[in-house]
């Protein structure tokens, strides 16, 4: 008779195991890329940008360097810039206010809604003044923000629409991918997205042509033809190398999303009676692809500290709220401007979340939880 023991040690995130899944479908994709050493804009840029798009529903993808870049291109190439006011989420990367700081806007943080740790369609209202340019949604953790109010809002308004879709490659809103309902929306293949790079990389997709065209020449030193330059761009481009690689994941994607739903199923089933635990909620409209597992607890730190001496790796996503960083003391927020992103920051806990995790680990990671609760 064997006994089951529990997995020594669960990992937050395995991107070796994954790799080890089609390392010989990357290595071959990387090796066409060596071979013909068309580093730059080749023709794997090409193909993933049009498979990308499809995959999105939009018309355009426009790859680039990273997701960072993406939304500070998203921005510039709708015309918003210095004097324009935008207003996103205050529980959000840091990423998210850094590309609009970047592209010359002013960043205008709102509080979030206490069921779905996504922006505060309300709050965005109070938010609005004459300077208001645009509204940037992020679908945190793969969990679509609620668009439709937010597409009438900025309708109302005549706001530009940007989407922070950099955890949520896949996800629908009312049965339609993210990524398809603003005027722009902005992806990161950062190594841990779902779907990720060997290195740092990025779109931005959008089904308006002179967005797209924009985009194309901000990318690349602000060009439509070689050494004639129509605007002050950058060297922003997705890598070739990097290209072959996501056209290889994206066809897994779809199956990958699915695993994580498995899991997010079996975290949120065993968890459900568990008093002191608060499973994600998922509204009706969604159907979110799970970058993260988040739940609430009491005692964070405890139960990080309990996890950890299980060898149990959990996150926190993210520990200091946007207007309380450092980095925009400038803008003049203090602790209480946004109360429930605020609690939340300190309640909140990521469990360990990939497609190649197994079931054992999900119980084990729940057996622990429960045992400190
Ligand atoms: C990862 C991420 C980004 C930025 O992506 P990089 O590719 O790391 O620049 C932006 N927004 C959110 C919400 C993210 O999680």
């Amino acid at each position: 008779m064997t006994i089951k023991q529990p997995p020594t040690r669960v990992a937050f995130v395995d991107l070796a195991a994954q790799y080890a899944a089609i390392s010989e479908e990357i290595d071959q994709a990387m090796a066409r890329v060596l071979q013909k050493c068309d580093f730059i804009l080749g023709q794997d840029v090409q193909l993933f940008e049009e498979e990308f798009a499809a995959y999105c529903e939009t018309d355009y993808a426009v790859g680039v360097d990273s997701g960072t870049s993406a939304l500070e291109l998203a921005l510039r190439a709708c015309g918003v810039g210095p004097g324009d006011e935008v207003i996103t989420a205050a529980n959000t990367f840091i990423a998210t206010a850094l590309g609009i700081t970047h592209a010359g806007a002013t960043l205008v943080p709102v509080d979030i809604d206490p069921q779905t740790y996504n922006i505060d369609v309300a709050a965005v209202e109070r938010a609005v003044t004459p300077r208001t340019k645009a509204i940037l949604p992020v679908h945190l953790y793969g969990q679509p923000a609620d668009m439709d109010p937010l597409i009438a809002l900025a309708r109302k308004h005549d706001l530009v629409v940007i989407e922070d879709a950099a955890q949520a490659h896949g996800a629908r809103y009312k049965s339609k991918r993210v990524g398809s309902f603003g005027h722009a929306a902005a992806f990161s293949f950062y190594p841990g997205k779902n779907l990720g790079a060997y290195g740092d990389g990025g779109a931005v997709v959008t089904s308006d042509p002179q967005i797209a065209d924009n985009l194309r020449m901000l990318r690349n030193y602000g060009q439509r033809r070689k050494y004639h330059h129509e605007l002050l761009g950058f060297n922003r481009r997705l890598d070739t190398l990097q290209a072959a690689v996501l056209r290889v994941k994206l066809r897994y994607l779809d199956a990958w999303n699915a695993a994580r739903r498995a899991h997010a199923e079996q975290y949120s089933r065993l968890l459900a009676d568990t008093s002191g635990v608060m499973p994600p909620i998922v509204p009706d409209y969604a159907e979110p692809v799970w970058h993260l597992y988040v739940v609430r607890v009491d005692d964070r730190d405890g139960l990080m500290a309990h996890l950890s001496s299980h060898n149990i790796a959990a996150g926190i996503h993210y520990p200091v709220p946007i207007h309380l960083q450092q980095a925009y003391h400038q803008l003049g927020y203090s602790r209480g401007s946004f109360p429930i992103c605020e609690e939340y920051a300190e309640h909140i806990v990521s469990l360990p979340m990939f497609a190649e995790l197994d079931q054992d680990s999900v119980e084990h990671v729940v057996e622990s939880v429960r045992s400190f609760v």
